[in-house]
């Protein structure tokens, strides 16, 4: 028996299930907490069924959940698994694609082993107000298994320091363009990357007009692996510079991806409320990355203290210091969720370089 959030649940032997996922599931909670419009609910993939039972048992309003899983042992262990906890859910036992091809939810969630990408589309389809996507192919999203990610995504993913912020929007590119066909578009939630897994809060929007300015976002990150310098391009049809702007050195180019917003920051502060006042097993280290997403500037790419460090022979300070010292220059900095000796800033990368060095001598 395993006992998480407000529930407890069976987990037969080749049924799967996740501790390491606690808090994930506890922000899926927040989330659809801070959706009040939300009035049904799919776990489209819910092996034990644990995702969609806590979200029935813990939400405070009434929501209609369905919980679908293909495989037969599958859907009685939900069905036990729910009777156990008290709720009542519809199980289904379908394809994920079968039943979203067929039926609509307010809010559609994903949770796969391995890539989400064969169900984007019918997500997409199926997803009327909202859509949860979980990733754990992060090694093709991010660029290190290179064919793998262009083959699932159509994306060519470039290995660098902000690898993580890559995959993620490389994923919500993917998401993007599944959405876009049926004119409708995505509003970015809060989307994070943690450990090995990205996760996706995506809300949706109708109409052609919304649609292209969407599409609008999409584009490439321009990147120089001497210097750290980037610059990004949006657009399909772009046209990248050859050599790096801050150093002539030969530049690489990664996506198409998602350059636009990876939060609604009014959406992150409610979710921090509902998290800070509700039970939740993994809240303090939700709430500490939950905090670092409201307060991230929403910008591609983000730079590593440390490697600019290296690079330069400079000693890395306190990253408060270093932040301070760029926005008394009059530029914005923040931390990153992505990474915990990550910043992001819109300082020119020589500017970056001439601070760390100013600190690193004082
Ligand atoms: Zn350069």
């Amino acid at each position: 028996m395993i006992e998480e959030g407000q529930v407890s649940i069976e987990a037969a032997d080749k049924i799967f299930y996740n501790p390491r996922m606690e808090m994930n599931r506890d922000i899926t909670v927040a989330c659809l907490e801070a959706l009040p419009d939300i009035t049904s609910y799919v776990d489209a993939m819910a092996a034990s069924g644990i995702r969609g039972i806590r979200v029935k048992k813990e939400l405070t309003r009434p929501i209609d959940v369905t919980i679908n899983d293909w495989d037969i042992p599958a859907c009685e262990l939900i069905k036990r698994n729910s009777e156990r906890n008290g709720v009542q859910v519809s199980v289904s036992n379908c394809g994920t694609n079968t039943l979203l091809s067929a039926s609509q939810f307010d809010f559609v969630d994903i949770d796969p082993f391995g890539t989400p990408a064969p169900y984007i589309n019918s997500v997409c389809w199926a997803s009327k107000r909202a859509m949860g996507i979980t990733a754990t192919d992060t090694a093709p999203l991010c660029g290190a298994h290179l064919k793998s990610g262009i083959r699932t995504y159509a994306a060519y993913p470039l290995k660098t320091e902000y690898y993580p912020e890559v995959g993620l929007r490389i994923l919500m590119g993917k998401v993007v363009r599944e959405e876009a066909k049926y004119d409708r578009a995505i509003v970015p939630l809060l989307c994070h990357t943690t450990e090995h897994y990205v996760r996706l809060y995506l809300g949706v929007a109708y109409g052609r007009a919304i649609a292209d300015t969407m599409m609008g976002e999409m584009g490439f990150i321009v990147h120089c692996f001497k210097c750290k310098s980037r610059l990004t391009l949006k657009g399909f049809a772009v046209q990248a510079p050859e050599v790096c702007p801050a150093c002539g050195a030969r530049v690489r180019v990664g996506g198409p991806m998602w350059l636009g917003p990876t939060k609604n920051r009014t959406f992150v502060e409610k979710v921090i409320g509902i998290m800070e006042t509700g039970q939740f097993n993994k809240k303090e280290r939700a709430l500490r990355m939950l905090r670092l997403i409201r307060d991230e500037l929403d910008m591609p790419t983000f730079y590593d203290h440390h490697v600019l460090c290296r690079d330069l022979k400079a000693t890395p300070t306190d990253m408060v210091v270093l932040l301070d010292a760029l926005r008394e220059q009059g530029y914005s900095a923040s931390r990153t969720h992505y990474m915990g000796v990550g910043f992001k800033s819109d300082a020119p990368v020589n500017v970056i370089k001439g601070t760390i060095l100013k600190l690193s001598i004082s």
